[in-house]
């Protein structure tokens, strides 16, 4: 019988935008579906239009707008808002899919992210101080931003991650031939190897730390020990670590719920079209 698929955390409650776990009894096909979900299906906030009506700034316009388009902003998982595809304004823009930002600033003073107000409390910059253009005295900036609901796929700026990846589970072995030389200890970048009566063996509760480079194996051949290196280095098929950071925009917990909701929501659909056939 299939084993159950299930989640370790390496910290409970989960942080707000990073986290890292452990997925086991699964296989790589599904850890590569949901890590690519949570990249690119996930749907967050991110400005698309920008209105200028005053920049005597040493900023083009486009630069500007482009600055204001790589802002995170929070987009909560229970909100009512519509992605421009999905909403009946035929992509006019209208309170139920757009949220517009507005920033009037004048020089000398360096323009943050905390400088754009929003019309919707719970869209806000994700973090106050991202620096967007630094102004001299007599320069001025005035822009009407509009931001939509998109996913990933679209475009880089809807990605609610900076880091989702995973590795297979590291699995080490040490043959009888190792004399406790202690080069391969040397070698790990991890530093997760120790010597421990005349053999090397791995730190307590440091082997998911291990980077899978074979640097070990590779500096114990070069010993001289004989065709085969005496330390092992694979992997559990069926384990994976996967690490995920947010940009602020969505909560890493709603991020691998929605990338879950995805995966089910696709699953289903397929199922039913492969019913209909039949
Ligand atoms: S380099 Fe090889 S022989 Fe030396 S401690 Fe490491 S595994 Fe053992
Ligand atoms: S594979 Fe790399 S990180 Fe892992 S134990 Fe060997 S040297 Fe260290
Ligand atoms: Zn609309």
């Amino acid at each position: 019988m299939e084993k159950i698929p299930s989640l370790q955390f390496e910290k409970e409650p989960i942080d707000k935008n990073s986290v890292r776990f452990i997925l086991s009894n699964s296989r790589s096909a599904f850890a590569n579906a949901w890590r690519r979900a949570m990249i690119s299906e996930v749907p967050s906030f991110a400005i698309e239009d920008v209105r200028v009506y005053d920049n005597t700034s040493p900023l083009f316009d486009e630069i500007l707008a482009h600055r204001l388009g790589l802002i995170p902003l929070t987009t909560g998982g229970d909100n009512n808002y519509l992605s421009r595809a999905e909403c009946s304004c035929n992509n006019e823009g209208c309170e139920k899919c757009t949220v517009t930002l507005t920033m009037s600033v004048e020089g000398p003073l360096l323009a943050c992210s905390k400088n754009l107000i929003s019309h919707d409390p719970d869209v806000q910059p994700a973090d106050p101080d991202i620096p967007i253009i630094k102004l001299a005295s007599d320069q001025k900036v005035v822009v009407e931003a509009r931001a939509i609901l998109d996913y990933g796929k679209r475009h880089t700026k809807w990605q609610p991650t900076t880091v989702c990846g995973y590795k297979n589970y590291p699995s080490i072995s040490i043959d009888a031939r190792c004399d406790g030389c202690g080069q391969c200890v040397e070698e790990c970048p991890c530093g997760i190897l120790e010597i421990s009566k005349r053999k090397v063996r791995v730190i307590e509760d440091k082997l998911d730390k291990c980077a899978l480079c074979r640097l070990c194996e590779k500096i114990c051949m070069n010993s001289g020990i004989g065709d085969m290196p005496a330390i092992h280095i694979s992997t559990e098929e069926d384990r994976f670590i996967f690490n995920v950071e947010g940009c602020g925009s969505v909560s890493t917990e709603e991020i691998m719920k929605q990338g879950l909701m995805f995966l089910k929501r696709e699953a289903d659909s397929l199922s039913n079209e492969i019913r209909a056939l039949l």
